[in-house]
């Protein structure tokens, strides 16, 4: 073996290292600037400890916080150690168990000494200082590696009864790493596949807050004990946690379960966990909403279909979904009830069918009937279609998360050399749909192959290639739409291109779909008549835009914050008395509105016009005409617009009325 490693640097040079040297030492080779800000090293592509020596001749690149990804992974999973030593130093007998990294920081699971009972909120500003205390110290986080046997009996010496419960399960024989967070010989120490950062004192100790605590089961099971699970949120620097502390304060305000009482949109009930009651003014947002979509359907040539609920337990089987798919389903005996107070309701063995998950095999269904020609594609299949899916009462949330949801789902049938130009299509129409519904910016990925799935590679590298044509094709595989591809993200049987919105407050949503399938064609079989007069596999396209109206709305209440432009909004337009003599004025106004076509009402109570404008605001209803004697003899009305700073406007009546017409108008329609 030669004396030296070459290590191979990103920009294609080469540095001889002496056998023991690390990537830190490269860092301080190439400069004290960098030696600083280096924060952990990607070597042969994994990423790894900068401490850490190398073991041959190897490629390095250096991870600084310009790596956020990286960074911010590497920071938090910091945190979560140091969260846990924190908590140990000050409540002695405490065990630990586990503190992954999380989207926005990180948490640990304890196991508090029985004498003290679980951690609460009050117990986390003791802990952040003690964490703080942690870092100043700036003790080096040290790698060792140990065997199994080890391990335990360590943990079991210190009492920590979970961890080596946890230890025993981790392959025999296999080398396990401990990290230790000082030099001293009774440091703190816990096991972990790392990497860490060098030392505590490369956190900052601006950059997090612990959040809150709840309760959690060791390893998720509620046959297990009950831990204290406490949460922090954790970033590189002071700056970027003000921000997701203001950007959570804002979504909070901004919560659609709050938006939605305020402005009795609908509500939910034990009594039909996972389904929405819709309420007058929130059904108003879906009809127009529905409506608007019909119409752009309609004009990209899609035809609209409605496809049963409910179908037989064999169908299911057919299109594979009773095998992959049955524990996510409703399932419902084929048979008349017994009301029989002695007999079971059910017999328990009838036949059985199930609420559709998904619309797809019945769209293949209306497809099958009679014979298409290679001349009748594509075929476009559009169903608002109501499906069922099981999921568990703790997945639910809102609106957002439901059991009974509404898609706006389609399906293309399409022939081999149409489906570059549907891709395309579709991107153009979702775009266009994207902008009118007020949202500017929005990502496309594409998903690939995952490990596990159906069919060749040969088809797979087509069926990629296609998706990544189009989207090219269509201008938008580009920085500006956070283009990128997602190795291992595609479903089983396809790969699918993911479009996510970005609202108001930066958040991303992903709503629409886009998957070439041939499989389910082939399951379900269904075919045209080709050029050639043969029978051919049309290409099946499931694609969805909004995904479904329920998490969509749930998205546009808090994307406005319930402020919603004037053609969404339930109540348009309310027209308030000052004095009772401007009733009957109130009431011609209100007239003229509904005539063309305004969603308005009057309020005609006799309170200050101060609470009604206060209360009407409340539910944000953007245009408010407040009419008294005056404007009741001159014809005019005082208009506040919600949210505008402009205190109020007079305008004749006709004026108003035009001006607020030509204004609720839908995007799609509006001649401007
Ligand atoms: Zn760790
Ligand atoms: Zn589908």
């Amino acid at each position: 073996m030669s004396e030296m490693f070459k290590i191979k640097l990103p920009d294609g040079s080469v540095r001889e290292m002496p056998h023991g040297s690390t990537p830190a030492d490269v860092a301080a080779a190439i400069g004290p600037g960098l030696a600083k800000a280096a924060l952990a090293a990607r070597v042969d592509g994994e990423l790894r400890d900068i401490t850490r020596p190398f073991e041959g001749d190897s490629e390095l690149a250096l991870v600084t916080s310009k790596d956020e990804k990286d960074a911010l992974e590497l920071v938090r999973h910091d945190f979560a150690h140091l969260l846990a030593e924190a908590v140990q130093r000050l409540f002695p007998g405490t065990q630990i168990t586990f503190g992954p990294a999380t989207d926005d920081g990180f948490y640990y699971d304890f196991a508090p000494a029985p004498d003290r009972g679980p951690f609460t909120d009050e117990d986390l500003p003791v802990i952040e200082e003690e964490m703080r205390r942690i870092i100043a110290e700036d003790l080096p986080l040290v790698r060792e590696v140990w065997k199994r046997q080890d391990v335990r009996a360590l943990f079991e010496k210190q009492g920590e009864r979970f961890k080596a419960e946890w230890v025993m399960e981790l392959p025999e024989g296999e080398p396990i790493t401990m990290y230790r967070s000082g030099n001293a010989e009774n440091a703190w120490i816990d096991l972990c596949r790392g990497p860490h950062l060098a030392s505590t004192g490369k956190l900052d100790p601006q950059a997090f807050k612990l959040t809150h605590v709840s309760g959690a089961y060791w390893r998720g099971d509620q046959n297990n004990p009950m831990l204290s699970r406490i949460y922090g949120t954790a970033w590189l620097n002071r700056k970027q946690l003000q921000e997701h502390l203001v950007r959570l304060e804002e979504a909070a305000k901004r919560d659609h379960r709050k938006i939605g009482k305020e402005m009795d949109l609908f509500h939910l009930q034990a009594e039909a966990h996972g389904s929405v009651f819709w309420h007058p003014n929130g059904f108003i947002i879906w009809r127009q909403l529905e409506s608007y979509m019909r119409r752009k359907l309609d004009a990209a040539g899609y035809v609209e279909i409605k496809t049963p609920q409910l179908m037989d337990a064999k169908q299911w089987e057919k299109s594979g979904h009773w095998g992959k798919y049955r524990e996510n389903m409703f399932v419902v005996p084929d048979e008349i009830p017994s009301t029989d107070d002695d007999a079971p309701v059910l017999s328990g063995d009838s036949d059985l069918m199930a609420l559709k998950p998904m619309n797809c095999p019945a769209h293949v269904l209306v497809f099958k009937q009679g014979i298409t020609s290679y001349k009748e594609l594509p075929i476009r299949f559009a169903e608002f279609g109501c499906c069922h899916r099981n999921e568990p009462h703790g997945a639910l949330h809102g609106i957002m998360r439901v059991r009974q949801f509404t898609q706006d789902d389609a399906h293309i049938f399409c022939r081999e050399d149409q489906v570059i130009d549907e891709v395309q299509r579709f991107c153009d129409l979702l775009d266009d749909i994207y902008r009118e519904l007020g949202f500017d910016k929005y990502a496309i990925k594409l998903a690939l192959r995952p490990d596990q799935r159906f069919g060749s590679d040969e088809l797979w590298d087509h069926a990629e290639r296609e998706l990544r044509e189009a989207v090219t094709a269509s201008g938008r595989a580009t920085d500006e739409f956070g283009w990128e591809e997602l190795p291992g993200e595609g479903a089983f049987y396809a790969p699918k291109l993911e479009f996510h919105l970005t609202d108001a407050i930066g958040r991303t949503w992903q709503v629409g779909t886009m998957q070439s399938d041939r499989v389910l064609p082939e399951r379900l079989d269904a075919t045209y008549i080709g050029e050639d007069g043969e029978r051919h596999r049309p290409v099946m396209l499931h694609r969805a835009i909004l995904g479904t109206f329920e998490r969509f709305m749930g998205i546009l209440i808090e994307h406005h914050a319930g402020k919603f432009p004037l053609w969404l909004a339930p109540v348009q337009a309310v027209v308030a008395t000052i004095v009772s003599d401007a009733d009957d004025y109130a009431r011609e106004v209100v007239a003229k509105l509904k005539g063309v076509g305004l969603r308005a009402e009057a309020d005609l109570r006799n309170e200050k016009i101060n609470y009604k404008v206060r209360e009407h605001s409340l539910a944000k209803v953007p245009l408010l005409l407040v009419v008294g004697k005056r404007e009741a003899e001159e014809g005019t009305v005082a208009v506040r617009r919600l949210g505008s700073d402009e205190h109020q406007k007079m305008m004749s009546l006709d004026e108003a009325v035009d001006l607020f017409a030509a204004e609720s108008v839908p995007p799609d329609v509006r001649q401007i």
